[in-house]
């Protein structure tokens, strides 16, 4: 089966009571036994769910894995994988990565025992460098958020194997459609599937992918112990976006190179960050891993000429708003918004400033888009 294929396909199953075409919501806790161990595959909305588990395998089939848990967040995602670690061990990360991974390894995590490095991942040999001997997992998030910069995939797996180090890959930014962590020898992919796999900004949750069916037994035990697996209604609306996500991943990347082309020649703004422009350096490692560029584009305004606050009440089809990834293009300043959670310790290093501005390139007309941030832009 071909992506948009199992895009469509993948999970469904033919509805054994009226032939319903699209997976029914099973909206119920508990399901009944027809005597002492004797059920029909479930029997607690925690630790399984019809609707639920549909979504996992369809999610699975898309990046290429053994299984997939689908959680209430992405990030109860990222905290579940990081739960395959212990207290003392020691795990490295982007600079850069999303303000939320930041908060939870800092604030919540470091302060229980595990111990955490970040280093430019542009640079395999920083991250050489940074294994410990106690280091247990290498964190990629690429392309990074804001700033889109690129981690070698397979450069990073090669230096884990070596040690014998879990690696996880956060592929939220590209979804995998553009990329597949998995085939380039990742352990465990997570996604926010708040954002491109949903697409449509009407729910939150999360999905942790698996490499083998040892991680998938492991992360299963974990999602249903804590408790943050995602509810059969959220699983129903990503199920349904999912089916659209190579349309729209497209959709994305058309708007956002054009708003990207657009903003590299403007006098008011200070530089530009996308993959898809020449002006971005890692052009052959970009070629190797990723089919696409994705739909972010972050830039440095030249808030000396246009006052930040002014430029985005200008805006009419830009919604000041965090996330990303929804049919909806939308603007946000990171320093205040998205990343504010890093601190500003974290925001000095990952290089985020008052200027840095990141959009969400939605599946508008781009000539709408453009227009719109041409008149914005004008100060
Ligand atoms: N990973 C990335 C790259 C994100 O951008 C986000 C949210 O913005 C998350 C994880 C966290 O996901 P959620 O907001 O669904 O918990």
């Amino acid at each position: 089966m071909k992506f948009r294929t199992k895009a469509v396909h993948a999970g469904t199953k033919k509805d054994a009571t009226f032939n319903a075409v699209t997976t029914p919501i099973y909206a119920t806790s508990i399901f009944s036994f027809d005597e002492i161990g004797k059920n029909k595959g479930y029997d607690y909305t925690r630790s399984g769910n019809p609707t639920r588990a549909a979504l996992e395998e369809n999610i699975a089939a898309l990046e290429g894995g053994v299984g997939c848990s689908v959680t209430a967040t992405g990030m109860a995602a990222i905290h579940t994988a990081l739960l395959f670690l212990k207290p003392g061990d020691h795990v490295i990360a982007n600079t850069d990565v999303y303000g939320g991974t930041y908060r939870l390894f800092n604030e919540v995590l470091k302060p229980m025992g595990f111990k955490f490095s970040f280093v430019d991942m542009r640079n395999l040999d920083a991250v050489k460098s940074a294994v410990t001997p106690e280091t247990k997992m290498i964190w990629v998030e690429t392309p990074s958020n804001p700033f889109l910069h690129i981690t070698d995939i397979a450069g990073v797996v090669a230096i884990a194997k070596n040690k014998k180090l879990l690696t996880v890959a956060d592929n939220t930014f590209l979804s995998p459609y553009f990329q597949r962590p998995l085939e380039l020898g990742v352990d465990i992919v997570v996604h926010s599937t708040t954002k491109y796999l949903n697409g449509h900004s009407d729910i939150v949750g999360g999905a942790i992918i698996y490499s083998t069916k040892e991680l998938q037994e492991r992360g299963n035990f974990l999602v249903n112990a804590t408790g943050v697996s995602g509810s059969p209604f959220d699983a129903w609306l990503v199920l349904r976006g999912v089916k659209t996500l190579a349309l729209r991943m497209e959709a994305h990347q058309n708007n956002a190179f054009k708003i990207a082309q657009f903003l590299e020649g403007h006098a008011n703004v200070k530089k530009v960050f996308y993959p898809g422009l020449n002006s971005h350096p890692q052009q052959d490692l970009i070629k190797k891993q990723m089919t696409g560029f994705g739909g972010i584009v972050t830039f440095e305004l030249d808030t000396a000429k246009v006052p930040l606050n002014a430029f985005f009440k200008k805006l009419k089809y830009f919604a000041l708003a965090v996330s990303l990834g929804g049919v909806e293009s939308l603007i946000e300043a990171p320093r205040f918004m998205s990343h504010a959670s890093m601190g500003k310790e974290g925001l000095k290093n990952s290089g985020i400033t008052e200027e840095t501005v990141r959009i969400s390139a939605g599946i508008e007309d781009a000539e709408d888009l453009i227009e719109d941030l041409e008149q914005a832009l004008k100060g």
